[in-house]
Parts: structure tokens; C-alpha cells; sequence
């Protein structure tokens, strides 16, 4: 590479208590030139129906990924030599007002989806996931959307509004964004409204898979759904930190019991190998619910870590 290969701090030069927090303890930079991955930060949460919170979850999940580590042993790839990461910061947002901040997600990103920057989001409610989409679609046309979610987020409408993290993916498939039938979410569990729930998702054309289903199917095989129905096409995954049980993910605005572990989310993830991945977010980490080690934040800065494996063993 004949520019600058950035990578984090060398924990062996520099303990990983010490310096400025950006994720991975990569050089905070924002000119692109050289960059091979952007994690960048949204700290908007207004958009929630339960708990608060988010808004502090890049800073939670930057904490947090100061004991990542370069090597993935389980994917074999080193994912700082691969990769030339840098954290890009956090995009402007307005509190309070959803529209407004989709404008200001949408201007931050383009100039990185311009360049073929890999963007990594760390949210953030799931709301943003929509801006994120249309700086993607306006490049690679529809995405095949994997969600990893106990909810489907799918509603019409919540408390009258369009725009709220309960609603993405029905606006994001009205928006022509994604393309549903190459599209999976899967985790969906817990009390619903009622019966037809479900099936909101289905008739829009996802392949759902609730949390029984999923788990029916085990890790391998869900990879193997997934590379059958996102095919070729360029893929967002979107991990929603609520599709964690509550006892490894207390620190979330929406929690549903009965959800999966940490290890068996991150095996999840690993099994999406082959996918041709072009952004990705980690939402719904919520610090002031989480606990004092901070679990849910590590688990978030964890699974953004594999999800950058994924991106690396990509590029080998
Ligand atoms: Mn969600
Ligand atoms: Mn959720």
C-alpha cells in the first residue's frame, strides 16, 4: 500500500488502559485517502419507543473495543494488517428530530460510500439504519439486507410517526433500499400485538426466522440461508444488540427475554463468510441500562469485530 496503512495502537507499546478512546484504539482520521475501513460513530437515540440511551452507545462501544485484539483465531485472519481501519468519528445528528438527522447520516456517509470506504456504523437506535441504507442503495442500487434483531422492525407506524426505530425496514423496502426477497432477519421473538406480527415481514417478501427457528437451525446452516438468498448482491448487516438475550445484554432500550448468548450470536456472524458485505452497523446499545462491566458494550465492539473480520477475510 503506498499510503498510509492505519492502524490501531501497539498494545505492547502502549497499555490498553492508556490514550483517547476510538474504536479498536485506531487513529481517529477523516481524510479518506488510504482508508480501507471507516467505523464511525451516531449517537442518536430520539427514535426509541421504551428506554433511551443509545445516544452513548459509540462512545460505550469505543471503551469497550480497547481489549479487541488484531488476530481472529476463529476466522484465521489478522484484521488490522488486512484492513487499514480508522475510526472516522461521530456524524453530526440533531436530538429530537429523526428527518433532519437522516439528512445529516446521508452527507457524512456519501463522501465515504464515494470513495469505497467500508463504513461500520456504531449506533445509535435502529432508526439510523435507514439513512445508512439510502447513502449505500444510491451506490449499489438494493441491498440485500441479514438483520440479526428480536424484533423485525417493520411497523407502519409508531405513535403516529413514519420515521422511528420500529419502522425501518418497512420504509427502507418502500424506498426501494433493500430488496426483500434476498433479505433475512432472523432472532424475532417475545409478546407481540397479535398474531399477524410475523407475517408484516413475510408478506413484504423477508425470509423471517424467529428465535426458535433460528435456533432449530444452528450457525452453519443459518450461513448457508444466507448465502442462498443474498446471492451475489452487495449485502448490509445490521446487528441490533436486543437480539441478545438480557442477561448477556442488559445495557439495550427493548429487551426480550429467551434471545441467544454472546457465543452464539458471534458464531452467527462468523457463518456469514462468503457474503459480499459493503456496510454494516451494531444498534441499540444503551450504557445507562448496561451493567458495570460493561458487557453489552463489549459484546456490541465484539461482534463489530468479527463483522470487520468478515471484511477482511474478504479481502485475502
Ligand atoms: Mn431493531
Ligand atoms: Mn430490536
Amino acid at each position: 500500500m503506498s499510503q498510509s496503512h492505519y492502524k490501531p495502537l501497539d498494545a505492547q507499546l502502549i497499555p490498553r488502559f492508556a490514550g483517547i478512546r476510538t474504536f479498536m484504539r485506531a487513529p481517529h482520521v477523516t481524510d479518506l485517502a488510504g482508508v480501507d475501513v471507516a467505523v464511525y460513530g451516531i449517537p442518536f437515540d430520539t427514535a426509541t419507543s421504551y428506554r433511551t440511551g443509545p445516544r452513548f452507545g459509540p462512545e460505550a462501544i469505543r471503551s469497550a473495543s480497547a481489549l479487541l485484539r488484531p488476530y481472529n483465531p476463529a476466522l484465521d485472519v489478522d484484521v488490522v494488517d488486512t484492513l487499514s481501519i480508522v475510526d472516522y468519528g461521530d456524524v453530526p445528528v440533531s436530538p429530537g428530530d429523526t428527518e433532519r438527522t437522516y439528512g445529516q447520516i446521508e452527507e457524512a456517509l456519501a463522501p465515504l460510500v464515494e470513495a469505497g470506504v467500508f463504513p461500520a456504523a456504531l449506533g445509535g437506535d435502529h432508526a439510523i439504519t435507514l439513512a445508512e441504507l439510502r447513502a449505500l442503495a444510491r451506490k449499489h442500487g438494493p441491498l440485500a439486507l441479514v438483520q440479526l434483531d428480536s424484533h423485525g422492525d417493520v411497523w407502519e407506524a409508531y405513535f403516529g410517526q413514519r420515521y422511528f426505530h420500529g419502522t425501518t425496514f418497512k420504509r427502507a423496502f418502500e424506498e426501494v433500499l433493500i430488496d426483500p426477497t434476498a433479505s433475512v432477519q432472523a432472532g424475532m421473538r417475545g409478546s407481540l400485538y397479535g398474531p399477524d406480527d410475523l407475517q408484516l415481514a413475510r408478506d413484504i417478501g423477508f425470509t423471517v426466522l424467529t428465535t426458535d427457528e433460528l435456533r432449530a437451525l444452528g450457525a452453519e446452516r443459518y450461513g448457508e440461508l444466507v448465502r442462498e438468498t443474498v446471492g451475489d448482491r452487495p449485502v448490509f448487516m445490521s446487528f441490533d444488540v436486543d437480539f441478545l438475550d438480557p442477561a448477556f445484554a442488559p445495557g439495550t432500550g427493548t429487551p426480550e427475554a429467551g434471545g441467544f448468548s454472546t457465543a452464539e450470536a458471534l458464531a452467527f456472524v462468523r457463518n456469514l463468510r462468503g457474503v459480499n458485505l459493503v456496510g454494516c452497523d451494531v444498534v441499540e446499545v444503551s450504557p445507562p441500562y448496561d451493567n458495570a462491566g460493561a458487557v453489552t458494550a463489549l459484546a456490541g465492539a465484539t461482534v463489530m469485530y468479527e463483522l470487520l473480520s468478515l471484511v477482511a477475510l474478504a479481502r485475502t
